[in-house]
């Protein structure tokens, strides 16, 4: 994205530079014509543009611009003071966006005023974007928008099968009795059904169609495109839903079938033909096979293109032939999305901007029930929350897994990060043992694990290397955490010990600490930390030979030094041995 900055005091002058110097590959400045000049230049060569003007001033600049909604840039006013970045111009086409990074460089606050980002809706303009969905009637799209924002009963028909955010409950697939005010529908049909009392609906193309063709030498474009309109037509199906062209790599560098996709802006995709040959069609050629090394090539390469970016395909249009190219169309079954989404020890500013985004994108979230409180009001409203208790985790991982594969945008939280001893492993042994693998994409999100939150308030003690274990039997026998205690002794490493004593689990942590004594003196700096970020927070520096394990409980790391880890400045450290000059 280019991003043209528009300046003409020295107190904007000086922010546009901290714009380039934060974002030096997107930025192009204009501060060196007068304002109404810069604007109108950036206004031409930019995706966006971020005045610091007053919307006012700004606003008369551009009116005579104005083109549509679709085309013209994103335009964002920040104020003299710097106080305030307000999404001015296409909202949905990133100003929303870059008011909020503009926040965390200018530290000013974004002002965003489109409806559905105050209602919390996911924005219809963008919906399924990221999944190659696209939309072009600008009319049905703020008609069926006001509808599903005032809360008016809306039918949605075609989204299931797709991993898309969740809609409001005033958006659903069936309604008993009443008509529906709007209708919104996802399909690749090319008639659409006239919604009578609701009107015209909103339609999304799905990039659900890969169009397969082979040909012979020296094939015109024009033909090619014939036959492809043909195919799809004759199949009731629109071309706006073909995601790519497949065929044989010897086509690689077939001109009339490169050109003939091009023309429709389709991308093309080839394959070997002993990879071709492997798939079962309906109608397969002993001359062909002869000829090129494969039975088929339009209706083989449709599949395997299909299958290959889906969780299944289907032939939707057989072969059909002209003088000299073959087509066939096939339709592929979507890969569902399973976000692994570590929520960070507990504070929300500890918990990243890409967790906040996946839980938004994301139809059914899967939790502990604490967890999934915890962040309830990201959620966009009409998620579906599964939340089950403590013990419940192969549970909670099947249907985590299950509800992916059925295609939809799942997220699967847990606290700190969702790979240390927690949720990311149960799912994906699940995501194996369930055969689903290549039916999802699966997502993983870091987050702050309690390791890091609690060395932050400690100093540093995890300056040279260290080990983290968790002191819980139950899914590990004592002998074998015994066994790397003494090893991480041996090692002298710093420890991490996680889930270190519960009411029921007392002795564990004592013996622990013993081994470790065993190895290194008895003012190695110990750090017992409970509630990290959390409202109740506390942290105590102490030492090997003071250390009390009647205050730790399983909301605490303790952290035990290695031999080499000091008390400095009242902070624990474990230094790695730099050398001041
Ligand atoms: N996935 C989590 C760990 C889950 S195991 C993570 O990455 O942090 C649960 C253990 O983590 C607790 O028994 C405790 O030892 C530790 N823990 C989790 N959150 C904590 C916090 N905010 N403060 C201190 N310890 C915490």
């Amino acid at each position: 994205m280019t991003i043209g900055i528009v300046a003409a005091t020295a107190s904007g002058r000086t922010a546009a530079a901290a714009l380039a110097a934060a974002w030096p590959d997107e930025v192009r400045l204009f501060t060196d014509v007068k304002a109404a000049d810069g604007l109108r230049e950036a206004w031409r060569t930019c995706d966006a543009i971020v005045g610091f003007l007053a919307v006012g001033a700004t606003v008369r600049v551009l009116a005579p611009l104005l083109d549509g909604k679709a085309a013209d840039p994103a335009v964002v006013c920040v104020d003299e003071g710097r106080r305030f970045a307000v999404a001015v111009l296409g909202g949905h086409r990133g100003a929303n966006d870059l008011a909020h990074r503009l926040a965390g460089v200018l530290g000013c606050t974004p002002v965003v005023t489109t409806a559905s980002d105050q209602a919390d809706v996911a924005p219809l303009d963008s919906y399924g974007a990221d999944l190659g969905f696209t939309v072009h009637d600008p009319g049905a799209l703020a008609r069926v928008g006001a509808a599903v924002l005032s809360g008016e009963p809306v039918l949605l028909e075609g989204a299931d099968d797709w991993p898309l955010p969740a809609l409001p409950p005033n958006v659903r697939a069936r309604f008993g009795g009443d008509e529906p005010s709007a209708a919104i529908l996802v399909t690749d049909a090319a008639d659409i059904p006239r919604a009578g009392r609701s009107g015209d609906p909103l339609v999304y193309r799905p990039p659900s169609l890969v169009v397969g063709v082979g040909s012979a030498r020296g094939v015109g474009a024009e033909e090619v495109g014939e036959l492809v309109d043909r195919a799809l037509a004759s199949a009731g199906l629109s071309p706006a839903s073909v995601r790519c062209v497949a065929t044989v790599d010897l086509k690689a560098d077939e001109e009339g079938i490169l050109e003939a996709a091009r023309r429709r802006g389709w991308p093309v995709v080839t394959y070997p033909a002993d990879v071709l040959a492997d798939v079962r069609v309906p109608n397969p050629s002993p001359v062909v096979a002869a000829e090129v090394g494969t039975p088929s090539v339009a209706e083989a390469a449709a599949l395997h293109a299909a299958r290959s970016s889906g969780r299944g395909a289907e032939l939707v249009a057989e072969k059909t032939k002209s003088t000299c190219a073959t087509a066939a169309v096939a339709r592929l079954r979507p890969r569902g999305r399973l976000g692994i989404v570590g929520l960070g020890p507990g504070a929300r500013d500890l918990l990243t901007p890409r967790a906040a985004e996946t839980l938004r994108r994301s139809s059914v979230v899967v939790g502990l029930d604490q967890y999934v409180d915890q962040v309830r009001d990201l959620l966009r409203p009409g998620t579906r929350v599964i939340a089950s208790g403590l013990g419940q985790e192969e549970e909670r991982a099947r249907t985590a897994v299950r509800e992916a594969a059925a295609g939809r945008a799942v997220a699967l939280v847990g606290s700190g990060d969702a790979g240390v001893y927690a949720m990311a492993a149960p799912a994906l042994e699940m995501l194996a043992a369930e055969g689903a693998a290549h039916a999802v994409d699966v997502d993983g999100v870091p987050g702050i694990t309690a390791a890091a939150a609690a060395s932050a308030l400690l100093g540093a003690p995890l300056g040279h290397d260290h080990a983290y274990v968790s002191l819980s039997d139950l899914h590990t026998p004592w002998e074998v955490i015994e066994r790397r205690v003494r090893a991480a002794a041996e090692g002298d490493f710093t420890v991490c010990f996680y889930n270190p004593r519960s009411r029921t689990r007392d002795w564990q942590l004592p013996k622990a600490l013993d081994i470790l004594a065993e190895h290194r003196p008895p003012d190695t700096p110990v750090g017992i930390v409970r509630n990290a970020s959390r409202p109740d927070e506390s942290v105590t520096l102490t030492t090997l030979a003071e250390a009390d394990p009647a205050q730790v409980d399983m909301y605490t790391v303790v952290l035990v030094g290695s031999s080499r880890s000091r008390t400095m400045a009242g902070r624990f450290v474990t230094p790695r041995g730099y050398r001041w000059a």
